[in-house]
Formats: C-alpha cells, structure tokens, sequence
C-alpha cells in the first residue's frame, strides 16, 4: 500500500474546504486500491468534510494537523485526542513548523503520540535528521507503540520551496528511519511534492508514501498526483 496524505495547514474555512471537494470530484482523478490517500485539515473543517466524503463516496481519509499533549481537562482551548477520536483516523504530529513556531518538543510529540494511540488515531510523526534519532527515543522512552505509528522524513530546506531532495537521498535517510523503527511501520518522505515527482519517490523501496503541503491546496494539482500514482 502507498499513501498520499495532503496538509493544508492553516488553509481553507469550511465553506471552502466544501467547494475543494466538489472541485476535486468534478476532476474525477483516478483513485487506485493501492494508494491510501488522507487529507489533513483544520480542526473546524473536520464534521463537515467528513459528511460531504461520503455523500460524494470518495475515498479520502480525514486527519488532523495537531492535537494537545494533554489529556482531558482543565486545559482552556486545546483539542484532545479524545475529541478528534470521533473525527479522523490520523493526525500528524511534530511538523517542523509547530516545533519551530510553537516550541514543541520531541517529548510533546511522543506525549501527543501516545494520546493518539490510546483513541485509536494513526500519529503521523514528521521528521527532520537534526532531530530524528531524539524524537525517536522519546517515543520509545513514552512506550509509544511505533508499529502503529506513520513516520514522514521532511528535510526542512526542501519544504515549500519547489526544491524536493533527490529521491534516493530521501530513500536513504527513510531507510534509517526504518531501521530505528523495527522495520515496523510505513515511512514517507514529504518535501515540494508535485505529480512531476511523486511517483519518483513512492518507486523507492523505503518509501511508502507521499506528504503534500502547498500541491494539496489546489484540486487540480492534488488530482494529478493522485492520479500519477494510480
Ligand atoms: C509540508 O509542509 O509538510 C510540505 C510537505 O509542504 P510542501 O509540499 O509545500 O513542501
């Protein structure tokens, strides 16, 4: 199985995340039984977007962005993984901008992961190698399961700026990330992913999957990376 998992960051209000997926569905990209693909929204895009993927019965999984490293409580604005346990099947965690602009740390997101697995939502870990082997031994030092985890390698130089790695640099360092991992769970590599590249990446033997930030914005272009792996 491959996957292509789209992040819009903070894009997109309700009414438009809609309008996305009747665009999405008017170009009728060719799904394939083999590539999962997961779109990970904003938190108030979530109800919505779920009903309106099965009216249209396209097979697209939805997911979060973030959720808290605390549990339920008394803990004013934050979403928890008890929440978004009747939303989405994954959320992503540890993306370099939330540790760059919100001072997450490697410990957060293992807390964050394991918050997730207890409500039964696939943690979505992204990783960059400044920090790759420390965010993994946290996992390991909060007995966070990593077998049922996904890992993302996303070198920061290449994110946003139309300049993906060379693929079979990302293989290696994917490999690493593999063997750190028990060989045990599905590793991406995320990084300017456009349909020009992306079967490139999902052709190597240690990468399992596509993310795509800016490239899922747009229905047109999300279309043709699915389809370019169909
Ligand atoms: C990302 O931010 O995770 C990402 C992969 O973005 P982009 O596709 O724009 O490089």
């Amino acid at each position: 199985m491959k996957y292509v998992i789209g992040n819009w960051k903070s894009n997109q209000n309700i009414t438009e995340s809609l309008i996305w997926l009747d665009q999405l569905a008017a170009l009728h990209p060719k799904f394939s039984t083999e590539t999962t693909i997961i779109l990970c929204l904003p938190f108030t895009d979530i109800a919505s977007f779920n009903h309106k993927i099965a009216d249209l019965g396209l097979p697209i999984i939805s997911g979060s962005q973030n959720v808290s490293h605390l549990p339920p409580g008394k803990h004013t604005g934050e979403i928890t993984a008890n929440m978004l346990g009747e939303l989405v099947s994954y959320c992503i965690v540890g993306h370099s901008e939330r540790r760059r602009e919100f001072g997450e740390s490697s410990e957060m997101v293992a807390q964050k992961a394991r918050l997730l697995l207890e409500n039964s939502i696939t943690p979505i870990v992204c990783l960059d190698t400044p920090y790759m082997d420390e965010q993994i031994k946290a996992m390991f030092n909060f007995d966070v399961d990593v077998s049922r985890c996904f890992f993302v390698y996303e070198p920061i130089d290449a994110i946003g700026t139309g300049k993906p790695i060379d693929p079979i640099d990302a293989n290696h360092i994917t490999s690493q990330i593999g063997f750190l991992t028990d060989n045990s769970a599905p590793v991406l590599y995320g990084g300017s992913i456009s349909s020009d590249n992306a079967a490139a990446f999902t052709n190597q033997n240690r990468i399992d999957g596509v993310l795509v930030g800016t490239d899922s914005l747009e229905p047109t272009l999300f279309a043709s990376i699915i389809t370019s792996l169909s």
